[in-house]
């Protein structure tokens, strides 16, 4: 029997990219793309139909390619409907850097990283009067707010300290030497 020869005609990556979307229930006519990386970008392993190599590439950019032929070097394909894992060819856009990078700003995407400060170690003085002000009250949130810390990280401080003074407390008692018949003088005498 013969392997049938690749046709490079086949729409394979069409037909496997079509069976990665989700029927759409958000109701806004979005197609889901339901590989999506950590950035919520959906991600397609696209097959080259002639040399068999794989490449991984956005879900939008393929689906965008698909209608309207390659995309020219250097423009992107911006998110109408502002969901990153839409394949859905209407809900695309052409841009160039410009505009893209004026998109970013507009959802607010670039400040998360921009304005990310570096993490300093917490001091010990700082860890203790995050202890103290919980203890006294305060929410983990105005700690944070105050202390210009994370709130996960402030949250952690706080329940690691707790954790740890609770097992003091839980740490059993040495047993306590009864006293030998006959009364204290007879206990040193025998120690
Ligand atoms: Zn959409």
């Amino acid at each position: 029997m013969c392997k049938e020869p690749r046709n490079k005609r086949t729409p394979r990556n069409r037909q496997r990219f079509n069976a990665l979307i989700s029927a759409d229930t958000s109701g806004n006519g979005c197609h889901i793309f339901n590989r999506v990386g950590a950035n919520g970008y959906g991600l397609f392993t696209k097959i080259d139909e002639t040399t068999g190599t794989t490449k991984t590439v956005s879900s939008h950019r393929f689906a965008y390619e698909q209608k309207h032929g390659l995309i020219p070097p250097g423009m992107s394909v911006l998110h109408k409907c502002d969901v990153r894992a839409c394949c859905n060819e209407r809900h695309l856009r052409l841009a160039d850097a410009a505009e893209n990078s004026a998109d970013m700003k507009r959802k607010n995407r670039q400040s998360r990283f921009a304005d990310r400060k570096p993490r300093v170690p917490l001091t010990e003085t700082e860890r203790a009067t995050i202890v103290s002000r919980y203890k006294a009250g305060e929410t983990v949130y105005r700690i944070a707010k105050d202390v210009g810390r994370n709130y996960v990280h402030v949250r952690s401080i706080v329940r690691t300290s707790l954790k740890k003074e609770q097992a003091r407390i839980a740490e059993p008692v040495p047993p306590i030497r009864s006293a030998p018949a006959g009364g204290a003088a007879q206990y040193l005498e025998a120690a």
